[in-house]
């Protein structure tokens, strides 16, 4: 790795934490604090480790379970280590054990799974729920109506713990867009921690990305989960 990607990493990094602390100031404190999680999707190892071991960063999150485990054993044992993408049922076994956190719970198949495979593996594994806020179709998360219950379904299983809500918002021209998404998302989560039936401790609001952390955070998010305003942008490959 280069001095000069070293340099533009850590810059980017600065403005991302400075942009975060604004946000926080203009919030309810009672929202408590955020953690930034990097998506690192296409980004290599060293530079991962360069942003853990010389910028502080805290948690890393991978869209795919073949690029996770390229990865892991570079990365295991520094930083919690999140899936955030979509996640197919059959790769669930794969990766039980290994990710602290599979942010992308969307049905109760799969939940039931990864369920199975935690108590196999004699683990319990951290879940946020993921809820599809704009109701957009071919995107993943459950129906916002149905998030309560998908919650119930899921506290009934030994080997997952669910700490809270995921949500990947539309992608919307201005600020005040996202902020419609990102309070309907922050309103349902209250819902879900008010509701007696359920007991989520820890719990964790996952929202907003590169272009709409801000939004995010001043709705409540206690999660952002920032990629290319970090690391740059990249050339998403399409298949693999
Ligand atoms: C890529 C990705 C992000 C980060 O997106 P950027 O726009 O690069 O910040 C966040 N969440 C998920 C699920 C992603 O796949």
């Amino acid at each position: 790795m280069d001095r000069a990607s070293e340099e533009q990493i850590r810059e980017n990094y600065k403005r991302v934490c400075e942009k975060i602390e604004a946000a926080k100031a203009k919030r309810d404190p009672k929202m408590g604090d955020v953690t930034l999680l990097c998506a690192t999707k296409t980004v290599p190892a060293e530079e991962i480790l360069f942003a853990i071991n010389e910028l502080g960063l805290g948690c890393v999150g991978e869209n795919k379970v073949q690029e996770f485990l390229q990865k892991y054993d570079a990365l295991r044992g520094t930083v919690p280590l999140h899936i955030i993408g979509h996640l197919q049922t059959n790769k669930v076994k794969s990766i039980v054990g290994k990710a602290d956190m599979i942010q992308s719970v969307d049905s109760e198949r799969l939940a039931a799974e990864i369920s199975k495979r935690s108590l196999e593996a004699g683990v319990v594994t951290d879940v946020l729920c993921e809820i599809n806020i704009g109701k957009e179709e071919n995107k993943g998360g459950v129906m916002p109506e149905k998030c309560d219950e998908l919650v119930s379904y899921m506290e009934t299983l030994p080997g997952i713990r669910v700490r809270g809500l995921m949500t990947m918002a539309p992608v919307c021209e201005k600020n005040d867009e996202y902020k419609k998404y990102f309070d309907k998302t922050y309103s349902i989560y209250l819902d879900i921690l008010q509701n007696k039936s359920h007991n989520i401790i820890e719990s964790v609001l996952s929202m907003g990305m590169s272009d709409s952390f801000e939004a995010a955070i001043e709705c409540g998010a206690t999660m952002v989960r920032v990629g290319s305003s970090v690391f740059g942008s990249r050339i998403y490959p399409q298949h693999g």
